[in-house]
């Protein structure tokens, strides 16, 4: 059975996108720590990301690094952070984080976002990615 991730990179379940390219996939994180917390996916379903074959984890880390340079953009932030967990959703991704401080990247703080706050917000990321 696919991934909760597959179905939200082919469509089949709504997110709130932020970019796409032929192997990789951006959306805002449903749960978010802060505002602008999102996740880039390979296309390609594998679990654990340190079990991605070269060429996709590089594509991966490439596409984070164009994403994170639009989150940086959009959200007033000092850094972005980069981190990797994987414990709940059995298909790798990597979580940014627009950070003011160390404590941003508290996986045990979330905040609440509106529809209308996540969509303008995706929209925003989506038209300062390059
Ligand atoms: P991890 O697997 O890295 O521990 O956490 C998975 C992350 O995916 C969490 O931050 C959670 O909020 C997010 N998440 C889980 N299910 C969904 C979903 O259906 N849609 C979106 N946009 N995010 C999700």
């Amino acid at each position: 059975m696919a991934s909760i991730f597959s179905k939200i990179a082919a469509g089949e379940i709504p997110s709130y996108k932020v970019a796409e390219t032929d192997n990789c996939f951006a959306f805002l994180d449903i749960n978010p720590v802060v505002r602008g917390h999102v996740l880039c996916i390979p296309k390609k379903e594998v679990d654990y990301i340190f079990d991605l074959d070269d060429d996709l984890y590089n594509d991966l880390q490439a596409f984070t690094h164009r994403v994170a340079r639009a989150v940086k953009q959009v959200c007033p932030c000092r850094k972005v952070g980069m981190a990797v967990l994987g414990l709940e959703v059995p298909h790798a991704h990597i979580h940014l984080i627009p950070m003011q401080n160390e404590g941003d990247m508290n996986f045990h703080h979330h905040v609440k976002l509106t529809d209308e706050e996540f969509r303008t917000l995706a929209d925003q990321l989506a038209k300062a990615f390059r």
